[in-house]
């Protein structure tokens, strides 16, 4: 089929790619000319495994275009996926506009019958929204699809190929048939889709992520009463994930969450709340909590060094989880704004969001480093913030000896405190007793 996808950021480039990658004939349409002429070479805008490989494959077999022309894109394609940012306005709420200029510049040069379908994560009752935005500006009959999307960064190439389900909220049944021919070669095995209402799809999304962003939070919440009642939230953990109705996955106390997704979503759903006038008491638990966690470890490190003047501290992984270049409300972002206004030297560094992270921060006391091991070099305390799955196998004894400190902050709780223990350093996980109070 062909297929329009607007947008080409995270969600967009990948869904393009891998609908490509299915046999469709896609083109990836966005505003950014810069972003566009890169693609048309072959440089992908950001890093995420396994997407360049598929891009280049279907670039070269000819399913795959990218284009800047909202005419001749729309005018050639069946069904236009929407997969434009849906950033927080100041109030918490979800700002529509980059999608409702999506659907007006759809509308303006649409010459036959499309399914126009939302990627992006929209309030409940955007379906609507974009029906009476398309229907003032044209005659063209039209369909709205909700089809939110569930890919992780990091793993985005293998959820899109293989999703847990495919959500698709559909006002027709036509527009539902055409939908699922789209995703029949992604459900081969067994039948993935489901099909609902779009508010109930939008809802979807939401709740989604409010669910995993409780966990973590409900996770960090223990973890700091573990902390003050001298119990383990990892061994905590192991004993609760056996119950079947709890599960293991998804439950690990940390530096607070980041990300493009769960903290605008969670703000988003709860503006939606205040709006519909009801109390969202346990949303607004779930973001202060997480509030709290990003401060986390600033907190451990002034406690330990007392005065932080004169000291090094190394950072281990700066984007917002493993395997993206994400840099998006990251928890270290405010671990280092901290440091940095208490005087605190930083060596810095992260397996892929360097470069992205050098044109965010720019300061006399950051040194940008080659590696783990460089970063270590001479420092009184390393904080592990992204668990990179090269940081959990480092080799300690030669980081310990080319530190000046024996501090280690682990806000992944990525390694076991008492081999840590028996190594010299002094260890601070997240939910763990600490042995040591202050140097
Ligand atoms: P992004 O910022 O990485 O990319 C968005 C792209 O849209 C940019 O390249 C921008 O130039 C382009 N754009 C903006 N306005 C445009 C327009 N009018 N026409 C054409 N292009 C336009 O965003 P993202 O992370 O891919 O997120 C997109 C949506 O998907 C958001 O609603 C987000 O909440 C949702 N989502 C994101 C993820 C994720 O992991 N990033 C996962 C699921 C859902």
């Amino acid at each position: 089929m062909n297929l329009l996808v607007i947008g080409t950021g995270y969600v967009g480039l990948v869904t393009g790619a891998c609908l490509a990658d299915m046999g469709h004939h896609v083109i990836c349409l966005d505003i950014d000319a810069v972003k566009i002429g890169d693609l048309q070479k072959g440089i992908l805008p950001f890093y995420e495994p396994g997407l360049e490989e598929i891009v280049k494959r279907n670039t070269a077999a000819g399913r795959l275009q990218f284009s800047t022309d909202y005419q001749s894109s729309v005018q050639n394609s069946k069904v236009c996926f929407i997969a434009v940012p849906t950033p927080s306005q100041d109030d918490g709420s979800c700002d529509l506009s980059y999608v409702l200029a999506a659907a007006r510049s759809i509308a303006e040069v649409m010459d036959h019958p499309v399914v126009i379908a939302t990627k992006s994560t929209v309030p409940v009752g955007t379906a609507q929204k974009i029906r009476q935005t398309v229907e003032e500006l044209t005659q063209v009959p039209f369909d709205v699809v909700s089809n939110p999307e569930f890919l992780k960064e990091g793993a985005a190439v293998a959820d899109c190929m293989k999703p847990d389900r495919i959500i698709l909220g559909v006002e027709s049944s036509q527009a539902a048939e055409i939908m699922k021919e789209i995703y029949t070669a992604f459900t081969l095995n067994h039948d993935r889709i489901i099909i609902m209402d779009t508010a109930s799809a939008e809802m979807t999304k939401y709740v989604a992520n409010a669910m995993l962003a409780t966990r973590i939070s409900f996770m960090n919440e223990m973890a700091g009463l573990c902390e003050k009642l001298g119990a383990n939230i990892k061994q905590v953990r192991i004993g609760i994930g056996s119950d079947q109705r709890i599960g293991y996955h998804f439950l690990y106390a940390g530096a607070g969450y980041g990300g493009s997704c769960f903290p605008k979503d969670i703000r988003a759903l709860q503006a939606m709340a205040r709006e519909a006038d009801y109390e969202a008491f346990l949303l607004q638990a779930v973001d202060t909590i997480n509030d709290r966690q990003k401060t986390i470890l600033a907190k451990k490190i002034k406690t330990y060094f007392g005065t932080l003047t004169q000291k090094t501290i190394a950072i281990w992984g700066l984007s917002f989880k493993p395997d993206t270049d994400d840099l998006r409300e990251a928890p270290s972002f405010k671990l280092i704004e901290e440091l940095l206004s208490l005087g605190v030297q930083l060596r810095l560094f992260d397996p892929v969001a360097m470069s992205k992270a050098q044109k965010i921060l720019d300061h006399p006391l950051i040194t940008w480093c080659t590696d783990e091991y460089h970063a270590a070099e001479g420092s009184h305390g390393i904080a592990l913030v992204t668990e990179w799955k090269q940081f959990r196998f480092a080799d300690l004894d030669k980081i310990s000896k080319s530190m000046i400190g024996k501090a280690f902050f682990d806000g992944r709780n990525q390694y076991k405190k008492d081999e840590m223990k028996a190594k010299g350093f002094h260890y601070f996980g997240i939910g763990i007793p600490n042995d040591f109070t202050q140097v």
